[in-house]
């Protein structure tokens, strides 16, 4: 049975949306892996992974597989029951990490959002109402919530909404002495994401997130890892933090958490979520069934040596063809990042360019992110095949030869 719709355009978004995204001049409207078809039928290679979403590529046959029986089963019951899905779900993230206990949500947003409340709250109950200051970096992402922008610490993202959340304090990623004259005792929290993924792809040192641990713990304050977007095997481990061997009290997950069903998760430990005592906190969807379902399968395909290892590999497929093109073309100074979230960053001559060379990718059938304005990202689904990066890859270059050639 297929429904018959009216024809929309692209035009229609200007007519019928709030103008607060500018999207392409395309419309996608088909998936298979790691290739998308647009209206016209032109096919496009999608490194973009819906901004690390989609981590098993478009309509994965386990996802669907998953969704599909899920829709014939049980959409929603709310909190005031448990369900199936949803208890499989943390079970699976408990045994994978060093949580012990779930909160689960919508987005990113959210899981920040219970993150912060969560340590505010553990502080207050433990030391009383003076301890409440969170930490954050310079140029983080959490997520567009007013609590989370104001703990990113981008100003365009928080500046003209009135009043921000008070008790914030900003400073320098991956700068130790910084981070060490910030934290004191009115310190709740430090939250740091392992890789600054919105702010350029910058990975964390090892020693600056080890020095963020034994801060918190002299302190009495919480380590927050957000794994938004570092999470559920992009970058190559689990969850980043797997990689680094620092762990934190508590975690955010979201975008490749569902593969592109929306879902948040916020894992902790039990001593510490015993502080959000029954009513203190929650979300109609959180733990929808439909959503935990797809997360479920989504977890029991990522966390396996094959797709884990496979990023490794696919990563330095990526690595070694985007350094040439930088030397080749002089467009790139580095290629960062881990896993398959990788930034290409651009050399002087291109700084400022990112969005040009989006759009030339595009025009050559290729899908890619900017990181800002000077950093060209790539997080494509983590099972993308070797003839799919490679064919996305030569349609990248042919952009890039045609840019540097105009
Ligand atoms: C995307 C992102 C968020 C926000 O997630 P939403 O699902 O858009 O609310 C938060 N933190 C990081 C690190 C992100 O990359």
């Amino acid at each position: 049975m297929s429904v018959q719709h009216d024809p929309v355009q692209r035009a229609d978004f200007d007519q019928v949306m709030v103008p607060n995204y500018a999207p392409a001049g395309f419309i996608p409207v088909r998936g298979a892996g790691s290739r998308v078809w647009d209206q016209s039928g032109r096919e496009l290679i999608d490194f973009t992974g819906g901004i690390a979403v989609n981590a098993l590529g478009h309509c994965h046959p386990a996802l669907v597989a998953a969704l599909t029986e899920q829709a014939n089963t049980l959409w929603h019951i709310s909190n005031v029951f448990t369900n199936e899905p949803a208890l499989r779900l943390a079970h699976k993230l408990v045994d994978a990490t060093f949580a012990e206990r779930a909160f689960f949500c919508n987005s990113g947003a959210e899981a920040n959002e219970a993150a912060f409340k969560l340590a505010r709250r553990v502080a207050f109950d433990r030391f009383g109402e003076d301890k409440y200051e969170i930490i954050a970096a310079t140029n983080s992402f959490h997520g567009r919530t007013l609590f989370t922008v104001s703990v990113g610490g981008q100003p365009k993202y928080s500046d003209g909404f009135g009043p921000k959340i008070q008790g914030i304090n900003h400073v320098p990623y991956n700068d130790i002495e910084a981070l060490k004259a910030a934290v004191s005792a009115r310190t709740c929290a430090v939250v740091l994401e392992p890789i600054q993924g919105e702010g350029g792809v910058l990975p964390a040192d090892l020693a600056y997130l080890q020095a963020a641990r034994e801060l918190c713990d002299q302190h009495d304050a919480l380590l927050i890892f957000d794994e938004v977007q570092t999470g559920m095997g992009r970058s190559g481990s689990l969850f980043a933090y797997q990689h680094y061997g620092v762990i934190p009290d508590i975690l955010s997950s979201a975008k490749s958490l569902g593969g592109g069903f929306p879902i948040g998760a916020m894992l902790t430990t039990e001593a510490l979520a015993k502080h959000l005592v029954v009513g203190t906190h929650g979300t109609t969807y959180g733990g929808n069934p439909l959503a935990c379902a797809v997360a479920e399968a989504v977890i029991d395909v990522v966390n396996t040596p094959a797709v884990l290892d496979g990023v490794k590999a696919k990563r330095q497929r990526f690595k070694v063809a985007l350094e040439q093109f930088g030397e080749q073309y002089g467009v790139f100074s580095q290629v960062r990042g881990l896993g398959l979230l990788i930034g290409a960053v651009l050399s002087d001559a291109w700084k400022g360019k990112a969005k040009a060379i989006l759009d030339a990718a595009a025009a050559e059938g290729v899908m890619v992110l900017q990181a800002g304005p000077d950093v060209v990202r790539f997080a494509p689904s983590l099972v993308v095949e070797e003839v799919d990066i490679d064919e996305g890859l030569a349609r990248f270059e042919r952009a890039l030869a045609k840019l540097t050639q105009a």
